[in-house]
């Protein structure tokens, strides 16, 4: 259950000081997805996201964000009998998409997904590993808005809350495990 997904992902969970740069604190959940009992719990509690309170599936498509996001995104579709949307950097689909540039500390990024991914009037789960500013959800949202589609929320495992990431991500529905 819940529980126990919250539990196993604050014991296996690595904090890495000072990476990828100074000031950052990484979280490495590569333990978490090695060990099978919690890969499979987390899993379960991200895709209750994608449920109503009956067990209903209450979404189309479920996209997950690169890298880590495909990761926990995939069987989150699978969980939910519905089908799987990446999202990537830029360059790497090969056929029509969308684009959506947004602002990082340093620099800027591009996400990109295929236009024809999401249908009009689909709704669509986000999963992630971490939200941190929130600014992929929100280029990630503009891609499914862009499609025709409804973003219904983010699933995350964990929420960084010092950095804010609601003041970004407004009222779009938030799911997490840990708020850090
Ligand atoms: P943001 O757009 O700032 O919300 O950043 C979210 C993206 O960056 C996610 O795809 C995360 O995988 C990654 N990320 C940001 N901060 C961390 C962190 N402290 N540890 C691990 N991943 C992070």
């Amino acid at each position: 259950d819940r529980r126990t997904a919250q539990e196993a992902l604050s014991r296996l969970t690595v904090d890495v000081a000072d990476w990828p740069q100074e000031g950052v604190t990484f979280k490495d959940i590569t333990p978490v997805l090695a060990d099978h009992q919690a890969f499979s719990a987390i899993i379960t509690a991200l895709a209750a996201a994608g449920r109503d309170d009956h067990g209903n599936v209450v979404v189309d498509k479920v996209v997950g964000m690169e890298a880590r996001g495909f990761i926990l995104a995939a069987p989150v579709a699978l969980a939910l009998g519905i089908g799987f949307v990446p999202v990537r950097k830029a360059g790497k689909l090969p056929r029509e998409t969308h684009a959506v540039s947004y602002a990082l500390e340093y620099g800027e990024a591009t996400l990109e997904v295929h236009r024809d991914a999401i249908a009009a009037g689909d709704r669509v789960l986000m999963v992630d590993d971490v939200l941190a500013t929130g600014g992929t959800v929100v280029a990630t949202r503009q891609l499914i808005e862009a499609c025709g589609g409804t973003a219904t929320g983010v699933a995350v495992l964990m929420e960084l809350g010092f950095l804010d990431p609601r003041s970004k991500t407004g009222d779009l529905p938030v799911s997490t495990l840990l708020t850090l």
